[in-house]
């Protein structure tokens, strides 16, 4: 064991190990020994050569944000926490912003902003940490305007093992040259936790030009115009349900291309279960596109027209954009107080719903049978600048679609455990019904989102389907991640359910 060893460790005494060992998803607990919390990219060096010499079960954490079991679970002896990497800072050599995987996403924005008036189009939870977001590929309200998360990753900083146990830091940068260069391009989507503890990101705009830091992210929004309307489930027959979902999709369809003059437009469509009673669609633009105020309320008219029936407005105002993006958005309405468990499932959308996906959707949220308010499907716009950049440029090969989402549902306590899973795990094989179960790819869905993390479909009976669960989550970029796990981490030290092996 290395004698240098000094790295802050946090055992079961310490009142900061209830935080640092716990889930975020409430349906999960560990009993780690101690949590390390490297301070360093030395002390990060250290911190893996510790647990490499220990030989025991490791895991890489930044939030406790991931929705499964992959860190915390009663077979991890050490978590190694990465929060305490979370600077913000430019470094002139590399005309980049170097930035702590456990960053927050609200200090990355509040840093980028107050520093340089710049940002990068990263996700909405305010306490989820810039590590599993970057590696797990994230994205947000500004991914239409300013494209994928992982499009600015210029370098990482990575501690790997050896094949002779040794654990060292690596640069790997996207130059074409860079000896290192697919170690960086796994980390443009490939899965956190798979090759390495990330230590550091370099952001940069890809193609910036110019000397000045403001010059090398895009300047972020000063303003936006937000839009909260509801539709309520006593309008909605299965007809007006249907038209809603196929008009939001045939829009985002219709306006996934960067020239279409609605690309600063996000909105995202929230339907949840009937017993909630109604659901919102929540809808910005960055306030200083031209004609902004009819952008918005050309895209309302066309939901309210294609669903033939109207909304309620709950608020339509400016914000400080700043403000705006790292209060907590809450998941709208009533219903969720007190539910800490949850599961969710995802989907990648690449056209207007198919009329089978709609039905399966209307089926299943207005099941009688079931009575939980605290659902949610997410159907969140994409595509836009995100669909720039060619399927092989980063490990995020999913580059035509046009809407993500996100099915989630909450609860309370461990007895209803097998009740919420059933309906949301009946739920989803309904929708994917056409194509095994889940989604398939080359049709209406490319697969599934990495970052909302679902391990069903490594159980074989949960998941029927044709597709192998690495296909569905990695797409043609699985045989190129395979050779780099096997090159990067020969022994296959860095690991979790879900993630890339050389040999899976
Ligand atoms: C409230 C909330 C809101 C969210 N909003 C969005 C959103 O708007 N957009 C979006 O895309 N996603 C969103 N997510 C999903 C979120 O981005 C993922 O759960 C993400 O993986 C969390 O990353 P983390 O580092 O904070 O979490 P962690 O649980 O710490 O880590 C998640 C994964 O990344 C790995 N990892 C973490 N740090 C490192 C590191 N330093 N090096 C290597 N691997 C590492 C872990 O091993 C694990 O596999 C949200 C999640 C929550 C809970």
């Amino acid at each position: 064991m290395s004698e240098t060893f000094d790295v802050e460790r946090v055992t079961a005494d310490d009142e900061r190990y209830g935080v640092l060992a716990a889930s975020f998803n409430g349906r999960w607990s560990g009993a780690p020994e101690y949590v390390l919390l490297p301070k360093t990219a030395d002390e990060a060096v250290a911190a893996v050569q510790h647990v490499l010499d220990r030989g025991v079960r490791f895991a890489l954490q930044s939030s406790g944000a991931c929705y499964e079991d992959l860190i915390v679970n009663p077979d991890i002896q050490v978590i190694i926490s990465a929060s305490q990497l979370n600077s913000v800072e430019y470094d002139a050599e590399l005309s980049a912003f170097a930035v702590g995987p456990g960053v927050s996403t609200a200090d990355l924005y509040q840093k980028l902003y107050d520093g340089w008036h710049v940002t990068v189009p990263a996700g909405i939870g305010p306490p989820v940490a810039l590590g599993g977001q970057m590696t797990n590929a994230g994205y947000g309200p500004l991914s239409r305007q300013f494209g994928h998360l992982v499009d600015y990753l210029e370098a990482v900083e990575v501690v790997v093992a050896d094949s002779d146990g040794k654990a060292r830091k690596v640069v790997a940068t996207r130059r074409a040259d860079d000896p290192n260069r697919d170690l960086w391009w796994a980390h443009t989507g490939g899965g956190g936790g798979t090759y390495g503890l990330a230590t550091k990101f370099w952001l940069r705009a890809p193609g910036a030009t110019g000397a000045e830091p403001a010059d090398q992210l895009p300047s972020a929004p000063r303003e936006l115009i937000v839009s909260e309307v509801v539709w309520s489930w006593d309008q909605l027959t299965e007809d007006a349900f249907g038209k809603l979902l196929t008009t939001f999709t045939a829009w985002h369809e219709k306006h996934a291309g960067v020239d279409s003059p609605y690309v600063n437009l996000f909105s995202a469509l929230k339907p949840r279960h009937i017993s909630a009673g109604e659901f919102l669609m929540s809808s910005q633009i960055d306030a200083a596109t031209p004609d902004a105020d009819r952008l918005l309320d050309e895209f309302l008219a066309a939901m309210a027209e294609g669903a033939g029936i109207t909304y309620r407005v709950d608020a339509r105002k400016r914000v400080e954009w700043i403000s705006h993006v790292t209060a907590w958005a809450d998941l709208g309405g009533d219903g969720w107080e007190g539910k800490g468990r949850f599961k969710a499932k995802s989907a990648y959308l690449r056209t207007a719903l198919p009329a089978d996906q709609v039905a399966a959707l209307y089926r299943n949220l207005t099941d009688p049978a079931f009575d939980n308010p605290a659902t949610l499907v997410e159907i969140a716009g994409y595509g836009g600048h995100v669909n720039t950049v060619e399927a092989a440029e980063t490990a995020s090969p999913q580059r035509d679609s046009i809407i993500k989402m996100l099915y989630i549902v909450m609860w309370a306590t461990p007895e209803e455990d097998a009740a919420q899973l059933a309906w949301l795990r009946r739920f989803y094989a309904d929708v994917y019904a056409a194509t095994g179960g889940v989604p398939g790819r080359g049709g209406a869905n490319d697969g599934a989102v990495l970052n909302y993390t679902d391990t069903d479909p490594l159980d074989p009976a949960l998941h029927t389907a044709p597709i192998p669960w690495q296909e569905l989550y990695f797409g043609a970029a699985l045989p190129r991640l395979r050779e780099i796990k096997a090159t990067w981490d020969p022994r296959g030290h860095f690991t979790h359910a879900l993630a890339v092996r050389g040999d899976n």
